[in-house]
């Protein structure tokens, strides 16, 4: 299994402004807050020199995580990456990537269980032979799915859970995943 790698999009982020709430400054940049997706406490520290959405009053009109810094025109970077919620060090937005023969990227599966496709004859291939497959364990479940789709013609990167790459153009610190 390979090691997911964030793009750091951003994308994500950008959606989890209601559930992850700042409740106390405790101190300059510090700050103790709430995941209401894990039901977690955590503290927070501000690294670095971004300054996070919530302090900058970045994306008007959006509701991103209060944490979340732009960083140029397309990438993202966490305030807080060290010390960010064990939600967001869990998560990743792909279990698979789905290429073609030539190692295009035609789809990903995310969330749970849900292919997230452009391709036609991918979708099709989802909906008549992997949607109606049982409800098995997540091991039996993505091995039953590769198999499928690479008699498909399709190559499959399955993702290890929770065990993700640092983007190597990164110096280890700020990171949106
Ligand atoms: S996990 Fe990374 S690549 Fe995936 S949506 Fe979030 S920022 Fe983008
Ligand atoms: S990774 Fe950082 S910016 Fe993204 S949701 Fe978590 S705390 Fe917010």
């Amino acid at each position: 299994m390979a090691r997911f790698a964030c793009l750091r999009c951003g994308k994500c982020c950008q959606n989890f402004g209601p559930y992850l709430t700042v409740e106390r400054e405790l101190e300059e940049g510090h700050y103790y807050c709430h995941c209401s997706l894990s039901g977690e406490h955590f503290f927070a520290r501000i690294i670095g020199k971004e300054m996070p959405a919530f302090v900058e009053k970045t994306f008007p009109g959006q509701a991103p995580c209060p944490f979340l810094c732009r960083e140029g025109s397309s990438l993202y970077t966490c305030a807080i990456y060290p010390t960010r919620p064990r939600f967001c060090r869990e998560y990743q937005c792909s279990s698979m990537d789905i290429l073609d023969g030539t190692g295009e990227r035609r789809g990903r599966v995310g969330g749970r269980r849900s292919l997230i496709s452009k391709d036609q004859d991918l979708v099709t291939l989802w909906q008549k032979e992997i949607q109606p497959l049982p409800e098995d364990s997540e091991i039996i479940w993505r091995e039953t799915v590769k198999a499928i789709l690479e008699k498909g013609g399709y190559r499959v990167i399955v993702y290890e859970r929770g065990n993700k790459e640092r983007d190597p153009k990164r110096n280890g610190e700020m990171q949106t995943r």
